[in-house]
């Protein structure tokens, strides 16, 4: 993964996507109008910044990649498994739709999604031209959102798993996710024999390692080509927002993808 800084904003790309001809961005709270605790780059309209803030915010986002923000396709994310393909934007005014993954075959939309910790998952296939963003927090993850959503393009765009390139984006790391006896029964149901590559214990503490979490789903569906960026929210207020780290109090940022 690696940084860029455009005129006001900084923004990551996985290096396995630049290669193709897709867009893909996770923009760094840098660069924004909101204040504290949400400062500065917030695109986040549910954590108490103002409405104005959030659409200015977004507004340079659309503004730095050349696109207009009517382009724009987003849904409510709710930590479900629910995967949406979609071949219009959203228009402005209406109402999202409930969803954790959306995916699209048409230039025209631009997908957006928020997040501060939870992991973001870009799926792209470039034969069929289909590109897509998974939102997946632990209960994503133990409930495989990743898989539900590849299952879903498999039916919908009748994509081979084999040539999809995958991208694991900045969210928790494992150094950071320490979880309870609940959760961690969840994990240990969701992936069995292998639970113990991605729940550990340190002085009686447990963790969670989504990124290996999603890796393995993302394997178990028969992807391949996948690209772990390793970069902690966490670790790393400076740039990403993170929900665990600043007490629930902050903002969103954006993963932004479109075809070119
Ligand atoms: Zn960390």
């Amino acid at each position: 993964m690696k940084a860029v800084q455009s005129d006001s904003l900084k923004y990551y790309e996985f290096n396995t996507f630049s290669t193709h001809d897709v867009v893909v961005r996770f923009y760094t709270r840098q660069g924004g109008i909101s204040p504290e605790p949400w400062s500065s780059l917030n695109q986040g309209g549910t954590v108490g910044d103002s409405r104005a803030n959030v659409i200015e915010n977004r507004k340079r986002i659309f503004d730095d990649i050349g696109r207009p923000v009517e382009s724009i396709f987003d849904v409510w994310q709710v930590h479900g498994t629910d995967a949406v393909c979609t071949s219009q934007p959203r228009e402005l005014t209406s109402d999202h739709q409930k969803a954790d993954a959306i995916f699209t075959n048409k230039k025209e939309i631009t997908l957006f999604m928020r997040f501060a910790d939870c992991v973001p998952i870009l799926l792209y296939e470039p034969e069929k031209k289909v590109i897509g963003i998974v939102h997946a927090g632990w209960q994503g993850t133990v409930n495989a959102i990743v898989k539900h959503a590849v299952r879903k393009i498999q039916e919908e765009y009748d994509i081979d798993p084999e040539k999809l390139i995958a991208g694991i984006g900045p969210s928790i790391g494992p150094d950071h996710y320490q979880i309870g006896s609940d959760v961690r029964l969840r994990a240990e149901k969701a992936f069995g024999t292998v639970s113990t590559s991605v729940i550990s214990t340190y002085r009686k503490s447990i963790y969670l390692d989504l990124w290996t979490a999603n890796e393995i789903l993302l394997r178990q569906s028969g992807v391949k080509n996948i690209e772990v960026t390793e970069v902690c929210t966490a670790c790393h207020t400076e740039d990403w927002y993170s929900h665990r780290k600043e007490n629930g109090i902050t903002g969103r940022f954006a993963a932004v993808a479109y075809l070119r």
